[in-house]
């Protein structure tokens, strides 16, 4: 139960990482706002959190993280079901690129920068805002990527969007500390989400071998370390990146 009394916001809830981290976060005894563009998928995420013995301890909302109004509703939601917010997940993504040069420069560039550079920051200043004037501290945690730390092939606009991630981590950590809100940026190499598991059986074996356990990450695992970093067991993490990546950014290099 170590989130016994905390209040969470987490987005893209309905799905993935998102939806495995609300289950974490339950059990960790967390109320959840499950926030997602999909009201439909989020109010299944609720239904499963009541149907695993939890009632009343996750809500749905709709949102779209591109829209600042949007995310100001949603902390204004948390606020109104669950009396505060203490803990906000910016974890709400889309991938997919195109070749550069192929590019069409405002729409592919808008389309990903919209929603996983533009969702985070608003996630970051609502709740921000909210949780400076409850005046007893928070925790920011926003999903990142390897990507947001390399280039990659057909990641021209995401790489860029997900560096942006680890940049706005490190500058509100140093904006809010004095208010006792942390932020922490997390890299996830390969999971298996419905981002993964749209590929062919063999592109996916390809990710896991890129992994030095030879597998995708389940999202269960990476929800385990949301969980501690949004805890007071990790009170001395801030403004930093947690590598969550199965050892996918080691150099590796085989001589025979
Ligand atoms: P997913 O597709 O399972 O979940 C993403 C969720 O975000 C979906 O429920 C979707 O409806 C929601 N969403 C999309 N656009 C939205 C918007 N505008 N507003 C609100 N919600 C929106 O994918 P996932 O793999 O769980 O991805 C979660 C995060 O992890 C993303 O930021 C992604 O970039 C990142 N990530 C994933 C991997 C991976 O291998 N799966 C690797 C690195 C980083």
């Amino acid at each position: 139960m170590r989130l016994d009394g905390k209040v969470a916001i987490i987005t893209g809830g309905a799905s993935g990482i998102g939806r495995a981290t609300v289950h974490k976060f339950v059990r960790e005894g967390a109320k959840v706002l499950v926030a997602d563009i999909d009201r439909a998928r989020a109010e299944e995420v609720v239904a499963e959190v009541e149907e695993a013995g939890f009632p009343g301890s996750a809500a749905a909302t709709a949102v779209d993280v591109s829209v600042f109004a949007q995310v100001e509703q949603m902390v204004a939601e948390a606020v109104r079901v669950f009396g505060a917010v203490h803990v906000i997940f910016n974890n709400a993504g889309i991938a997919g690129g195109v070749p550069l040069l192929e590019h069409d420069p405002e729409a592919d560039y808008e389309r990903i920068v919209r929603v996983d550079q533009n969702g985070v920051y608003y996630g970051i200043v609502a709740a921000g805002r909210q949780m400076a004037k409850q005046g007893s501290g928070g925790v920011i945690i926003s999903t990142s990527s390897v990507y947001g730390e390399q280039a990659a092939e057909l990641s021209f606009t995401y790489s860029a969007a997900k560096a942006a991630v680890i940049s706005f981590t490190r500058s509100a950590a140093y904006e809010l500390a004095e208010h006792g809100i942390r932020a922490v940026a997390i890299t996830p190499g390969r999971v298996a989400t419905p981002i993964i598991n749209q590929f062919s059986d063999e592109l996916r074996a390809t990710f896991a071998a890129e992994q030095l356990r030879g597998r995708l990450t389940n999202p269960d695992e990476i929800a385990d370390v949301v969980a501690f970093l949004a805890s007071d067991e990790s009170r001395v993490i801030n403004g930093t990146v947690v590598s969550v990546d199965d050892g996918y950014s080691v150099f590796k290099q085989r001589l025979q």
